[in-house]
């Protein structure tokens, strides 16, 4: 597509953005991946849609304020780009014109509360879990609560689990065949901090000694997808400060913060901190990744046959080609069968903090999920990423609390869980 992008008024992004502009053709294939011309069916909903008007923004052909709430509804999921032909780097279109946007944007009083309470507490473990206690304590008048405010609550699980540290270093089981860094996570750290101990467990257990960071901090994902630039690169440099150059690799378990830290260079483009951003950004790995990399040890197999609905993460499958990986690792289970999942390509509406931002569409993404899980039959649902699990479990529960099913939940477990599971017997 020809664009007159006035690239030099519109800042060191802004080639990637032409770039991105001048590679679609307008075929459209990417409209059937796009979950919100899925649940919305109009053009300004799709990536073709948000392309053009993206594009007719920078040449001040319109105004963001006609075209923001169509970018507004965007998951990020990069599904657009996982479909396309012409190879649209969609992602390094959309997160530079939200940096770009967020500037000239005028935001409404209750939008700059609910953002400046997700990032005031959602990166921070021990104030995420203060507001987590008194959240759930408030869950049951959530219902007069305006949208955003009810979406937060309802996505506070029930069995809140009590505060678990991590430790600082853990030596191997037997011959050492690497040492890595995990990077913890922070809702994580609150929610589903078993997450992390399984992952410690399983690498231990595979002669991979673990160190963990002490002044690692948030990714910077939800600050980096909702265009707060300032925020995302301190973040970014806090952890590249953070984390030793001297392992093998930084390991994440969770397909959001994997992706946003890959995404770091962008944010350093051109500038001071771009090697250091570069060579952080090369040695990031997902967990499924790095152990088929290295190779398993054997695990004993399950004493019944178990039904897995393997849910794809986005920011895995699309963000970061990860779906070979956690499939063959499970594989490694005797006795467990990976069902898929209908319309598996399209985001549960998770997608970082759009369940808060956007729940009437997120709720729409999540319930069409469900319906697919269920239409599998599986006893155990499994993904990658801590936001996809939240949303997963959540609308189970609200699913079967519908139906009249109200203990009928089916686990949800991330892949690592599962792993050290059939490891420990337990499954
Ligand atoms: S598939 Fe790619 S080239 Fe085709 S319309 Fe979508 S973004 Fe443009
Ligand atoms: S990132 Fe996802 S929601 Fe946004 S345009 Fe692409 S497919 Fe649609």
């Amino acid at each position: 597509m020809k664009h007159k992008i006035p690239i030099e008024d519109i800042g060191p992004l802004a080639n990637e953005m032409a770039e991105a502009v001048s590679k679609c053709v307008h075929c459209g294939f990417c409209l059937p991946a796009c979950p919100t011309y899925n649940v919305l069916h109009q053009e300004m909903d799709s990536p073709r849609g948000r392309i053009i008007l993206m594009k007719s923004v920078l040449e001040d052909e319109i105004g963001l304020e006609e075209a923001i709430p169509y970018l507004d509804h965007c998951l990020v999921c990069l599904g657009c780009e996982t479909a396309c032909p012409s190879g649209v780097a969609y992602g390094k279109l959309i997160t530079p014109f939200r940096f770009y946007a967020e500037s000239l944007r005028k935001r409404s009083v209750d939008e700059r509360f609910s953002r400046w309470l997700t990032k005031e507490t959602l990166p921070y473990p021990d104030r995420c879990r203060t507001v987590t206690q008194v959240g759930k304590i408030a869950k049951p008048i959530s219902s007069g609560l305006p949208g955003r405010y009810k979406a937060m609550l309802g996505l506070i699980p029930e069995d809140l689990p009590g505060k678990q540290s991590l430790p600082a270093f853990s030596p191997v089981e037997g011959e050492r065949k690497a040492r890595v860094a995990l990077h913890t996570g922070c809702v994580q750290q609150v929610l589903a901090q078993e997450i992390n101990l399984a992952t410690i467990r399983v690498l231990v257990r595979n002669g991979v000694e673990v160190v963990i960071p002490s002044r690692q901090i948030c990714c910077g994902a939800l600050a980096l997808h909702t265009g707060d630039y300032e925020t995302s690169k301190d973040l970014a440099t806090q952890n590249i400060e953070a984390f030793p150059p001297e392992v093998d690799a930084i390991i994440s378990n969770a397909a959001g913060c994997g992706s946003a830290m890959h995404e770091y260079p962008l944010l350093f483009q051109g500038g001071e901190g771009e090697v250091s951003a570069n060579s952080f950004s090369e040695k990031v790995v997902d967990i499924s990744v790095f152990l088929n990399q290295i190779g398993i040890q054997p695990i004993p197999p399950l004493q019944n046959p178990l039904k897995i609905a393997y849910h794809d993460a986005c920011h895995l499958a699309h963000a970061q080609g990860v779906v070979a990986e956690p499939r063959n690792l499970l594989s490694n289970i005797t006795g467990i069968t990976i069902l898929p999942i209908q319309e598996g390509d399209l985001c549960c509406g998770s997608a970082g903090s759009y369940n808060i931002e956007q729940p009437v569409i997120a709720d729409q993404l999540g319930r069409r999920k469900i319906n697919h899980i269920l239409a599998t039959g599986a006893d155990v649902v499994v993904a990658g990423n801590i936001g996809c699990l939240i949303q997963i479990k959540k609308h189970l529960i609200d699913q079967n609390k519908e139906n009249g099913n109200p203990l009928n939940n089916i686990p949800v477990f991330h892949t690592i869980e599962l792993i050290d599971l059939a490891y420990r017997g337990k499954l």
